[in-house]
């Protein structure tokens, strides 16, 4: 309980991010500790990021998604969007590519940005001198509308997986990564869809779903690797320090 007379010795944060997780929770655990560690690094000492979560039950959203309730992700997502602006958010970062595809629910819902998924990983495949990438993620990011139009609306040609890949590559995502299960089987046929895609032209491989990184490294393609949730933590790191927000489409 408060007494009255504790002074702070920390002066506040100047910008608090906000995180809309749990979408799933393993990939959210890993951008939890890649900016506390980013930040660390950058304040020295014990610094760290000052954030607000709001994570998902992810079985709802999925539950959702199955549905192709959209409009109603949309409002879960705009809900939580608004209640971590009110807590003190200064922007927001979504911790998964599928449901940047309700991003503009989002965006209307609050007065702050959104770092936009698709925007930061634009510019990360330019910075990387690509032209034409591969997108791996689940069949909704693949195949239908969201993350996908905006990288080509940043002049980028995305090219996928050929209809069994992606289905194998969706089912690995959702019967496994975003329950926290890790397997070789998983790492294989990510690999062998990166290394397909870059047979077909493919300059550089995004990891369009934020657990991708989870089993999948720079390692294990020969290309350029643009992996979703470091990519939204660089972001996310470069507001924190100096408010910084990634370009929409021209
Ligand atoms: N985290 C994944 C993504 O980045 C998939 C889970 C979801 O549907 O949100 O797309």
């Amino acid at each position: 309980m408060r007494t009255g007379d504790e002074t702070s010795t920390t002066p506040a944060p100047d910008r608090v991010l906000g995180m809309l997780g749990g979408m799933a929770w393993p990939s959210t655990a890993e951008a939890y500790t890649q900016v506390n560690r980013r930040v660390q690094t950058a304040r020295g000492g014990d610094g760290a990021c000052e954030l607000l979560l709001w994570s998902a039950d992810f079985g709802r959203v999925h539950a959702m998604q199955a549905q192709g309730d959209w409009a109603g992700a949309g409002r879960l997502l705009a809900d939580a969007a608004r209640r971590l602006q009110d807590a003190g958010a200064g922007a927001l970062v979504l911790l998964t590519n599928t449901m940047h595809r309700v991003a503009p629910a989002v965006e209307d819902a609050v007065d702050i940005p959104l770092l936009h998924v698709a925007d930061a990983t634009a510019a990360a495949c330019r910075a990387a001198g690509a032209q034409t990438v591969g997108l791996l993620g689940t069949r909704f990011t693949m195949e239908e509308e969201g993350v996908r139009d905006r990288l080509q609306a940043h002049g980028l040609h995305v090219v996928t997986p050929p209809g069994p890949t992606r289905a194998a590559v969706h089912g690995h995502i959702y019967d496994e990564l975003v329950r926290g299960i890790v397997s070789d089987g998983a790492r294989t046929v990510m690999a062998a869809a990166a290394a397909g895609m870059v047979t077909t032209g493919a300059q550089a491989v995004i990891a369009g779903c934020t657990e991708i990184e989870l089993v999948l490294a720079d390692t294990d393609v020969t290309v350029p690797y643009v992996a979703t949730t470091s990519t939204l933590i660089d972001a996310a790191v470069a507001w924190l320090l100096d408010g910084a927000v990634p370009p929409s489409p021209a």
